[in-house]
C-alpha cells in the first residue's frame, strides 16, 4: 500500500514498524525469583543491582516508587498501598512470586532527606527498621505464605533488617 506523500516520520514509523533499536528478547514464561520494592534514587541503584547479582537473582520483578518499602509501611494515600499490593497480586499469581524484599535507603526524599532525622544515622536507621517491620507486616498478613525480606542501604553498602 502507497503511503501518503504528507504522512510525518512517525506515522511510517508505526505503519512500517521502523526499529529504533535491534535486540531479541526471550518469549519464555518465568518464575520471578524476587518481587523487589526499591526507591527510584538512582545513587544507589548500582549497589542494589549488584547485590541481587551477588545473590544469583536474575528473574526479577521489580517496582521502584519513591521511597521503596514506604508506599506499604507509610503511604501518601492509601490507595497507593492499595495499587502496589495489587501489582504484587498479579506477579504472584503470573510469575509465582514467593519471596519479597523490601528496600529503602539512607537519605531518601520521600521520607524528607537525611535532614530530617537531624543528620544522625542512628536515629534515621531506627526509623527505617520500624519502616521495614510495618511494611513486612503489611504484606504478611495479606500473603502469609510469602518469605519477605528487608534491607535498609547506605553510601557503604546494604544492610538486611529482617531475618
Ligand atoms: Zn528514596
Amino acid at each position: 500500500m502507497e503511503l501518503p506523500i504528507r504522512q510525518t516520520v512517525l506515522d511510517q514509523a508505526k505503519a512500517k514498524r521502523i526499529y529504533v533499536f535491534h535486540e531479541k528478547s526471550s518469549l519464555d514464561h518465568y518464575r520471578a525469583q524476587a518481587y523487589v520494592v526499591r526507591c527510584v534514587d538512582d545513587r544507589f541503584f548500582r549497589v542494589y543491582k549488584n547485590y541481587l547479582k551477588v545473590g544469583g537473582i536474575n528473574r526479577l520483578d521489580s517496582k521502584t516508587p519513591a521511597g521503596g518499602a514506604k508506599v506499604f509501611s507509610s503511604p501518601i494515600k492509601k490507595g497507593d498501598r492499595d495499587y502496589n499490593i495489587r501489582e504484587l497480586e498479579l506477579s504472584i499469581r503470573l510469575h509465582h512470586v514467593n519471596r519479597v524484599m523490601l528496600f529503602t535507603h539512607h537519605d531518601c526524599g520521600a521520607y524528607g532527606g537525611f535532614a530530617a532525622f537531624d543528620n544522625d544515622h542512628d536515629k534515621e536507621f531506627k526509623f527505617h527498621s520500624k519502616e521495614h517491620e510495618k511494611a513486612a507486616k503489611y504484606i504478611l498478613a495479606r500473603f502469609p505464605e510469602l518469605i519477605v525480606e528487608t534491607y535498609f542501604v547506605d553510601e557503604h553498602g546494604i544492610v538486611r533488617t529482617s531475618q
